[in-house]
């Protein structure tokens, strides 16, 4: 479980990153972070990442294989590398391309949806706890978005917290939760049923980006 109580963060030019976030997130929920940009997203990802090492967390992607980037760099059975990749969803790509092939410089010869499930196959290999992921990092399309959430889903102990910027029906369903931040703070939360029957911020957010 995951939990905060008044947690403010201010950035030494003053501004206020984390405004009094009270959080709680159980074990094995699937939680989405939606906000405009400046809102606090990543300032509130930073700060429940400073609770786990952050290795396990990282979508880095080394210039280094396939296999490597998974295990970073640590010793694990084969079966067990494969099998976190094929719950990852990275099973067409090492199907075609091996564990062995390189990611290229920066992961250049990855896709955004590949790095992601790196990140993914790496802490299911670890038997992290927590995931976190920052759609941001990667310029998903729609399409990929949806498999990345299929795999991420498909962990049922795992905590998964994710910045999603896709106002998509069909993905906002998904999510156990939703938190809904803005200047600071975490102002409202919910299922996409409940934020919609609320007509409040997530509403409008959601209302403008229809039009
Ligand atoms: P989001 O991820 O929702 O776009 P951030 O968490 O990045 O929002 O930012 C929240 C606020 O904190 C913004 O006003 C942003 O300008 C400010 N901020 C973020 N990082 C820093 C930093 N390193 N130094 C100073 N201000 C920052």
């Amino acid at each position: 479980m995951i939990e905060f109580s008044n947690v403010s963060k201010v950035y030494p030019n003053g501004v206020v990153g984390l405004d009094d976030v009270n959080l709680t997130i159980e074990q094995g929920e699937f939680v989405g972070i939606i906000g405009l940009s400046g809102a606090g997203k990543s300032t509130l990802i930073n700060t429940i990442m400073d609770g786990f090492s952050p290795v396990q967390q990282s979508v880095f992607v080394f210039r280094d294989t396939i296999r490597n980037n998974i295990t970073l760099f640590k010793e694990f059975d084969e079966e067990k590398v494969k099998k976190a990749a094929d719950q990852a969803g990275l099973r067409e790509l090492i199907d075609k391309r091996g564990l062995n092939d390189s990611c290229g410089e920066n992961g250049n010869k990855l896709s955004g949806g590949e790095r992601q499930r790196i990140a993914i196959a790496r802490a299911l290999l670890r038997g992290s706890q927590v995931l976190l992921l920052d759609e941001a990092t990667a310029a998903l399309d729609n399409q990929t978005s949806y498999a990345v959430i299929d795999a991420v889903l498909s962990m049922k102990e795992m905590t998964e917290i994710i910045v999603t910027h896709r106002l998509e029906e069909k993905l906002l369903y998904q999510y156990d939760e939703i938190l809904v931040m803005h200047a600071g703070e975490i102002v409202e939360k919910g299922t996409f049923q409940e934020l919609m029957q609320k007509k409040g911020f997530f509403y409008s957010l959601y209302v403008v980006s229809k039009e």
